[in-house]
């Protein structure tokens, strides 16, 4: 046994933390973990869980008008924000407590308290300090906010998610992940929504034509999505906030929220303390087994600014236990990762966007199909969906995979198996359809768009 209190200590209890302590304890390590909120950390407490409660609940309204077309009279419908925000409380005390208790299990110490770095194996909670043969920093991202007069009268999602009031009037700032998921919640919910992007189209770096697809049903679920658009000027008002926007004119809203990133929460940990090395916007320098340039100091999840994912964080944290203390050298990949976004309609995507497989292999095939799912034929709405194959002519693998539309995000898991497994569009011709389905349209695609 070393003289050191722990054999590792964690900082941050998110997913990439708690997966890594409770895989270090199995293998017989001594861990503690520093937590300055809550167990569970961003993914559980205030993103993709509560988030995507949310979303379920923003979806009645549209569900409730389809379900007309399928017999149904649903009458009179009101919606409670309160009894919502209180449910879903409820439910992330729940999930909390889970994960307290697996930590528990685990053998896992729970230190409550913000840590920071007092050395390479030294770390401060509070007036104690503790010794570590290891240092794990999994602190995660914190949202930021551009630099605009007035910014402290805005909210991020943090804030969203605990309003006292449903805003009449929101508008969302920034055209990532978060901005179109909360754009769509609480359009889903009656508020009037305008979501302002500074750029051309919303989700850069996703394939263009889902893109525009999601702009585009956005728009037509009532949206007032502005492109080209920035505020300049926030004022606070009686009755919530007037923005100034770059051409000039104003709007008066309830709320004003902004989406515009997240960066490293690595403020004052104490990393220059130890000689960590840190890129300029405060993430985390790693390797591919999440070491720094201090032999005993690592760091998975967000913080490393990689991909900001929670499973990615998962990974990672699962990664360091088997390398560290399980004697099973692991680097998590990073290449073909799924991912969804839970706009509305959702999206789905895997690999590469049809821009960048044309910058990596040339010459591509595309393949794509515009449908109407079969659940909108009765129930009316005019949502539409659409799946997208990239193919590398010279192989035959499927090197992107996208779709827009209902159930996406569930889709999108099994094609992202195909993709990671290479598979080649010979092998997706061949599986037979699930019939009827969206999902189906994978393997039904024959014709490539060019030809
Ligand atoms: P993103 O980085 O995805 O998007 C930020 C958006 O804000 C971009 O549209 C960006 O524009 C815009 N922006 C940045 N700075 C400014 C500014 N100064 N003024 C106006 N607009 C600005 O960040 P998010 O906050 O949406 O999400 C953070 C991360 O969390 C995501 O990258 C994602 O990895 C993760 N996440 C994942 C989810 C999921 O898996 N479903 C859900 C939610 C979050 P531009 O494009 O021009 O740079």
């Amino acid at each position: 046994m070393s003289d050191f209190d722990f054999d590792l200590f964690v900082i941050g209890a998110g997913s990439g933390g708690v997966r890594a302590s409770r895989i270090s304890a199995s293998f017989g390590a001594r861990v503690a973990v520093a937590e300055e909120y809550r167990i569970g950390g961003t993914c559980v407490i205030r993103g993709c869980v509560p988030k995507k409660l949310l979303v379920y609940a923003s979806h009645f309204s549209e569900d409730f008008e389809s379900a007309e077309g399928y017999g149904w009279s649903v009458g009179e419908t009101s919606f409670d924000w309160k009894k919502l925000i209180a449910t879903k409380d409820k439910e992330i005390d729940r999930l909390n407590g889970l994960y307290i208790q697996t930590l528990g299990n685990a053998g896992v110490e729970m230190i409550e308290g913000r840590a920071t770095i007092e050395g390479p194996n030294t770390v401060r909670v509070g007036d104690k300090t503790y010794t570590a043969g290891k240092i794990l920093v999994a602190v995660g991202g914190w949202p930021t906010m551009p630099d605009v007069p007035g910014i402290e009268h805005a909210i991020t999602s943090n804030e969203a998610l605990h309003l006292e009031e449903q805003p009449k009037r929101i508008v969302v700032v920034g055209g990532g992940y978060i901005a179109v998921e909360f754009a769509g919640i609480f359009n889903g919910m009656g508020s009037e929504v305008v979501q302002l992007y500074r750029g051309e189209q919303i989700l850069r770096g996703f394939d263009d034509d889902i893109r525009e697809r999601l702009s585009k049903e956005m728009t037509a679920k009532g949206i007032d999505l502005r492109l080209n658009t920035n505020i300049t000027a926030i004022e606070k008002t009686d009755t919530g906030v007037k923005l100034t926007l770059t051409d000039g004119s104003t709007l008066d809203a309830d709320q004003v929220m902004y989406a515009t990133g997240r960066a490293p929460k690595t403020d004052g940990l104490g990393l220059e303390t130890a000689g960590v090395e840190t890129a300029p916007n405060g993430a985390i320098k790693v390797d591919a087994y999440g070491r720094t340039n201090v032999e005993s100091i690592f760091a998975v999840g967000d913080v490393t600014d990689r991909v900001q994912l929670t499973p990615v964080a998962i990974k990672e944290g699962h990664a360091f236990a088997l390398t560290e203390f399980g004697n099973m050298p692991t680097s998590p990949e990073h290449d073909a990762i799924p991912t969804a976004v839970f706009s509305q309609p959702p999206i789905g995507t895997v690999g590469l966007s049809e821009a960048e497989a044309k910058e990596k292999y040339g010459d591509i095939d595309v393949f794509v199909s515009d449908f109407r799912p079969m659940k909108h034929t009765l129930g009316g709405s005019s949502e539409r969906a659409f799946t997208k194959l990239i193919v590398d002519k010279a192989t035959d693998k499927v090197v992107g995979a996208h779709m827009i539309g209902l159930d996406s995000a569930e889709i999108i898991q099994g094609i992202g198996i195909a993709v990671k497994a290479e598979l080649t569009k010979a092998q997706f011709d061949a599986t037979v359809a699930v019939h009827p389905s969206s999902a189906e349209e994978f393997v039904l695609m024959r014709t490539p768009r060019d030809s």
